[in-house]
């Protein structure tokens, strides 16, 4: 496989864009090489600049349930063209899509859009400490919500004082009221609510975590959280930026059949298009403005474009529930079951997470992956090897040992046996 316009275009790119990227995973530091560039996406594949093909197993992470460029998204989208692509007005298709979100995910009773996983997940926890007059957020190791400030935090050594910046640019004083703690622990949550439960406004936790790998919360886990945050009037928030419209139709409160307070989306919600959503109890949700007092805004927020996008991803996703999630899932097992028995055959210890269409496979001997720690036991400079060989035989896979990669519905059987052929040659040469 050549790559030359793709070098060529990484030298350009470097000297303008720091990495030459625009967001990190993209360049490739964790595993070695240059990143592809990329000309044109068409269902279940991508073509570089160097005209080679890929099976996708990325979908730009995570929003492109149905493949690149369906005609569900093009035709939407041309429909709306001509009629501008922002007004900074209300419109008929806002209003649709809430409603749809709001019956596909009968948690949230009022929403608001806003153009980003990021907004999202900022605005939500504006939201709950405004609702509840109280200051500390509570987060999990290796669960990502986005780039704000105080949630680019890792634990501190006491764990409920302080939490401490792990980005720098981030003053440590953003940071001191919010508490990470580990994933799928309940004990320690159980006693954070002992002794500090009367000033937490929040718990923000991903049910089914993606960002460190795939990882699914265990229900005593998350029902811990579900009933600390009860009994201490501290705010639920479930982060389905990844999982919402992904791991079911009504994401993962669906599938393990827990409700959160409030839920935050993005990804899949825009249809391939910038576009977030938070919403949740309407009590709570009418503390934002112009409604109550916690102020959010957005110039572009809820554009006709993302939002006729979405909102014909989501009607398509429910009228075809039946038979897209069977699929997926079975697509997602196929995948996971097929790098087990070739990792296995070649003697690479590997765990295989999957929930449905999300799947990672950890280059680890630990025994289960569950949380930060034994994700990060990982062998990251084979998983960057075995990367590279994926590639180079036509699989992109996410370039990190601590992303899912998420499966679509224009990928086939034959697709799948494809990639567990490809895992196979490209195990053999570790
Ligand atoms: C991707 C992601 C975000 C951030 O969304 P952006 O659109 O990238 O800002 C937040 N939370 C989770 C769980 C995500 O996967």
């Amino acid at each position: 496989m050549h790559h030359t316009n793709s070098r060529t275009l990484f030298e350009r790119a470097e000297r303008v864009i720091p990495g030459g990227v625009n967001s990190p995973v993209r360049a490739f530091k964790s595993v070695g090489g240059n990143p592809i560039f990329i000309s044109r996406g068409e269902g279940a594949y991508l073509y570089d600049v160097d005209g080679n093909r890929y099976i996708d197993c990325i979908g730009s992470w995570g929003p492109l349930i149905l493949g690149h460029a369906p005609e569900i998204v093009t035709k939407a989208i041309e429909s709306q063209l001509s009629s501008g692509t922002t007004y900074g007005a209300p419109t008929e298709l806002e209003v649709e899509l809430a409603e749809l979100v709001c019956e596909i995910m009968p948690s949230i009773e009022m929403l608001r859009m806003v153009s980003s996983g990021t907004e999202a997940t900022m605005s939500a926890i504006r939201v709950t400490r405004g609702y509840t007059g109280k200051k500390l957020i509570v987060k999990f190791e290796g669960n990502y919500h986005g780039h704000a400030d105080f949630l680019l935090a890792k634990a501190g050594s006491g764990v409920a004082t302080l939490g401490l910046p792990e980005c720098a640019g981030v003053p440590e004083a953003v940071t001191a009221d919010t508490i990470t703690l580990r994933y799928n622990d309940a004990e320690s949550v159980l006693s954070l609510f002992k002794s500090h439960g009367e000033s937490i406004a929040c718990v923000i936790v991903e049910p089914v975590a993606g960002n460190m790998g795939c990882v699914v919360g265990s229900t005593n886990f998350l029902q811990t959280l579900r009933d600390c945050c009860t009994q201490w009037g501290a705010v639920l928030i479930f982060d389905e930026v990844m999982s919402g419209f992904r791991v079911s139709l009504g994401g993962a409160q669906q599938l393990l059949n827990i409700t959160p307070d409030m839920t935050t989306l993005g990804k899949i919600a825009g249809g391939g298009l910038p576009l977030g959503i938070y919403g949740g109890r309407r009590e709570i949700m009418e503390t934002v403005a112009p409604l109550g007092p916690v102020y959010q805004a957005g110039t572009l927020s809820g554009n006709p474009i993302a939002v006729i996008a979405g909102l014909n991803v989501l009607q398509y996703l429910k009228a075809n529930a039946d038979t897209i999630y069977p699929k997926l899932a079975a697509l997602g097992d196929l995948c996971a079951a097929g790098l087990r028995e070739k990792a296995k055959a070649r003697n690479i210890p590997v765990i295989v997470n999957n929930c449905g269409s999300m799947v990672t496979c950890f280059f680890t001997s630990a025994s289960e992956v569950t949380d930060y720690t034994s994700a990060k036991s990982c062998d990251t400079a084979q998983f960057g090897m075995w990367f590279r060989q994926m590639l180079e035989s036509g699989i992109y896979w996410p370039p990190s040992q601590f992303e899912a990669a998420f499966l679509s519905v224009a990928m086939t059987e034959r697709d799948i046996h494809k990639i567990i052929q490809s895992s196979d040659e490209s195990f053999s040469r570790l």
